[in-house]
């Protein structure tokens, strides 16, 4: 059968309006200790199949309330996350805490009281400077998935190194390199790391707003701090806790000699984007989008670096 535009017109106004809508998020907590589950991100980019729902998301139950590390793209994915963690733990959400700003893992934030919401100052500070361009950009590729939301600023900056819930223990590391400010959670009970998108596992590290050196020193922190599993940013739980912080580490160092070799050599971004990927990284997914687009993230600063202007004072 071959639909006219006028038949397709008439039909898709006939809908309810709930079928045009986004379907909902499928939200699924894996248990990983005693209190701590994880909702594992789709793999792959942001994209209108997945409703942007690509990042990991930790939920902890502790004696005062459920707390959640990062809360998804958008208001529909929050309240969902909401429901189904209050449901798990028996109850309400008391602190939401986002790990950085990219739009993947705090958008949602939108859905909760700015009281409870909290993340680093530079965190804050980036999401005022940058945040409406995030949530232009996740409409303008998700559209109705993001109905509803807006950026609202985390209102509970953390000063402190530690949060201490009726007993319950979160460590808070003040880290950076992914982005300006990233934050890492050690639960003290169960010794479970939370990264954040300081750490990917198997899919490669993105880099809109990396510092390298900033990034390995972070990771360099992680890797000295006792810890038992670790809830990486994308990818799978990594239930040694090493694994993933040491492929992390060894992408990045790859991505920036090789990257500063091209430069070097003169390689335009093209060229860059089509270095050959050392065979130990077959198993990461995404390696040739994220190394085109690390190129076109890091190559004006890599550039800046190694050919200064002449007439410039360093
Ligand atoms: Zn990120």
């Amino acid at each position: 059968m071959i639909l006219s535009r006028r038949t397709l017109i008439a039909g898709v106004a006939a809908l309810p309006v709930a079928a045009l809508a986004a379907p909902d998020y499928a939200i699924l907590p894996v248990p990983l200790a005693d209190g701590v589950w994880m909702i594992r991100g789709a793999d792959g980019p942001i994209e209108p199949a997945n409703g942007g729902a690509i990042a990991n998301i930790a939920i902890i139950a502790t004696p005062a309330g459920t707390v959640l590390i990062d809360c998804g793209p958008s208001v529909r994915y929050a309240r969902a996350l909401k429901a189904v963690a209050e449901k798990l733990t028996g109850m309400p959400v008391i602190r939401v805490y986002l790990t950085h700003l990219h739009p993947d893992h705090g958008l949602g934030a939108a859905a909760f009281d700015p009281a409870i919401v909290s993340a680093l100052p530079g965190t804050i500070d980036a999401l005022r400077a940058a945040g409406q361009g995030y949530a232009d950009a996740m409409y303008r590729i998700l559209n109705d998935w993001m109905r509803g939301t807006d950026v609202v600023l985390p209102g509970k900056p953390i000063t402190t190194d530690a949060e201490l819930f009726g007993g319950r223990s979160l460590k808070l590391l003040a880290l950076s390199g992914h982005s300006g400010a990233d934050l890492a959670i050690l639960d003290e009970r169960s010794g479970l790391l939370i990264g954040g998108d300081l750490v990917f596992h198997d899919p490669a590290p993105s880099t809109p707003t990396a510092d390298l050196p900033r990034w390995r020193a972070s990771l360099d922190r992680l890797r000295t701090l006792p810890h038992g599993g670790l809830v990486p940013g994308h990818g799978p739980f990594d239930a040694g806790g090493t694994a993933s912080i040491a492929q992390t580490r060894d992408w990045l160092n790859w991505l920036d000699g090789a990257l500063t070799q091209a430069v070097a050599e003169g390689l335009d971004m093209v060229e860059a984007g089509e270095l050959p990927i050392p065979d130990h990284f077959a198993t990461m997914t995404a390696a040739r989008y994220e190394l085109q687009r690390s190129v076109s993230h890091l190559y004006p600063v890599i550039e800046a670096r190694l050919l200064p202007r002449i007439d410039m004072p360093d």
